[in-house]
């Protein structure tokens, strides 16, 4: 959104209206300056796959990313934050909220094979650092191994699961590469 330097409060523009699943402009502009990494180690962003609107059951749509990775790949912090919480669940399997280091968002990583050795909640995260490692765990097809991968708004209160989901595809813009090596 252009910022009016000469704004005066009877011609405040309107807000732009949101559309479910879509970032406000506000958003897309923080959004792009995280340069938001794809969380699967080797995976480049053109490499993944559009999903977000994939039917589900009972008419709802995916709002999640589902990146395909053989069993053990690992799966990388896609920015830097914290990690808020590590849960499982009988969709998700072994999962892990982290929400990025301005609080506005939660990254949602699940299907986990397993935890990274070094994670626990609470833990500062850095962009490409080594979460998790892919694999079915929760409702993934056992021969399909791969990260569901969630962008969330931070939701108000204490509800750390349930922000609405953004498209986080147009936001993915560094491959996946492990930070720390190299
Ligand atoms: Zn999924």
């Amino acid at each position: 959104m252009a910022l009016s330097g000469a704004a005066c409060a009877g011609h405040q523009p309107a807000p732009a209206p949101v559309t479910p699943g879509v970032a406000s402009s506000s958003q897309s502009v923080y959004l792009m300056s995280r340069e938001l990494m794809v969380p699967v180690s080797g995976v480049r962003p053109s490499q993944v796959p559009d999903t977000y609107t994939s039917p589900r059951t009972g008419g709802r749509e995916h709002r999640a990313l589902d990146i395909l990775a053989p069993r053990g790949t690992p799966v990388l912090a896609a920015d830097y934050g914290r990690v808020l919480r590590m849960r499982t669940n009988p969709a998700g399997g072994i999962t892990i909220y982290e929400i990025d280091a301005g609080n506005r968002f939660v990254y949602y990583y699940a299907h986990l094979d397993h935890y990274a050795s070094t994670l626990s909640e609470g833990k500062d995260v850095a962009k490409g650092e080594i979460i998790g490692y892919v694999g079915t765990t929760g409702n993934a097809p056992a021969n399909e191994p791969h990260l569901h991968f969630q962008l969330m708004k931070r939701p108000n209160a204490a509800r750390w699961w349930d922000g609405e989901p953004i498209d986080p595809k147009p936001f993915l813009t560094l491959p996946g590469r492990p930070s720390g090596k190299g």
